[in-house]
């Protein structure tokens, strides 16, 4: 992907993370800021109005655990979205060092989940690819949602395509393969995913080396999604296990809803360390998410050079000083 170097008064630097559509960078704004800037290439693999979505659904989006939109920049090639940095990495690299939380630590941090995610839906808007990627840990250790690349407002007609990651995906979204499915009982599918993950340190189901999931799947792929029977390890707590056995329940009608999670004994038992430190934020209305997005394409000076571009924020002090002249004359 050919990137420019600078963009709307923000400089681009290393990659922080990279997903299945697109390149995260760090940024730092002329006053010094650092932020997460998501370049995303414009074309058929990423259309326009996907992308219209994603940063329309992020904007919208404003609670402690979600990450937080800024502004955003379309040129001919890509589209940039900055976005506020999150440091402390992704929840799959803390999971990898720890190989599994104890259940006080794997509690705070689906509790924070939780709370991310009834957000999302109080405003309209399901996920569609929770997992432990698309979940930022900041330094002081709250838990932040990210990539709403795939996400939708249910409230504007029920979702139906099939999407997300087959690991984490509710069995319903493959089989029904194209017809209605409900988003938030599929989004709470992959909160159970995460959170057995997070006590067992490994999956609950093995479905194979498929990525992504899409329409159409062959009926031996299918075949994969429609166990619902995980083993228990022998640390696993009676509690945990009960919370687990219904959310991770094949039947979203008979799926534990986030009111359930949250009335179940083993969530409530950390009730003490997980609650809110923060006042309740009102959930945007969905109107608010409705907001046109600004689609002004600027023209970049992409002639700056790549080499620019691979400059990271470890550089010199003499770097630095050659930044700064050449920052203020290219600045668009
Ligand atoms: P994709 O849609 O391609 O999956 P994501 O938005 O999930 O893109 O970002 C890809 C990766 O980039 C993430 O998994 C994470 O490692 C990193 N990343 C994304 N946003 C941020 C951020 N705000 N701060 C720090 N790292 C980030
Ligand atoms: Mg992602």
């Amino acid at each position: 992907m050919s990137t420019d170097s600078r963009i709307g008064g923000y400089r681009i630097g290393r990659e922080l993370g990279k997903g299945g559509f697109a390149s995260v960078r760090q940024g730092m704004h002329e006053d010094g800021s650092a932020v997460a800037i998501k370049v995303i290439e414009r074309g058929s693999l990423n259309p326009d109005d996907q992308i219209r979505r994603e940063i329309r659904l992020c904007k919208a989006l404003r609670h402690p655990n979600i990450v937080p939109y800024v502004t955003h920049f379309v040129t001919e090639s890509n589209v940039y979205i900055v976005q506020e940095l999150v440091e402390g990495g992704e929840l799959y690299d803390q999971l990898e060092a720890a190989g599994r939380f104890d259940q006080p630590r794997a509690r705070k941090c689906f509790a924070q989940l939780v709370e991310g995610v009834e957000y999302c839906h109080r405003a309209g808007v399901c996920h569609r690819d929770l997992k432990l990627e698309n979940v930022l840990v900041a330094t002081d250790g709250t838990v932040k949602i990210t990539d709403f690349g795939f996400s939708k407002q249910f409230t504007n007609g029920s979702p139906k395509t099939v999407v997300g990651t087959a690991l984490y995906v509710a069995p319903e979204v493959v089989l029904r393969d194209g017809m209605e499915y409900n988003g938030e009982a599929s989004d709470v599918w992959s909160l159970g995913i995460i959170l057995y993950l997070l006590t067992a340190g490994r999956f609950p189901f093995n479905r194979g080396h498929i990525g992504g999931v899409a329409p159409g799947m062959t009926l031996r792929s299918k075949e994969k999604f429609r166990n619902d029977n995980f083993r228990v390890p022998s640390h696993f707590s009676e509690d945990l296990t009960s919370l687990l056995r219904g959310i991770l329940c094949a039947d979203p009608t008979r799926r534990l809803t986030i009111a359930d999670i949250r009335a179940h004994r083993w969530f409530r038992a950390g009730e003490a360390t997980t609650r809110r430190d923060h006042p309740a934020t009102p959930p945007s209305p969905p109107e608010h998410a409705e907001e046109p997005v600004e689609w002004t394409v600027i023209s970049v000076a992409s002639d700056v050079g790549e080499e620019v571009a691979q400059l990271d924020f470890d550089s010199t002090d003499d770097e630095e000083e050659e930044w700064d002249v050449e920052f203020r004359s290219l600045v668009i």
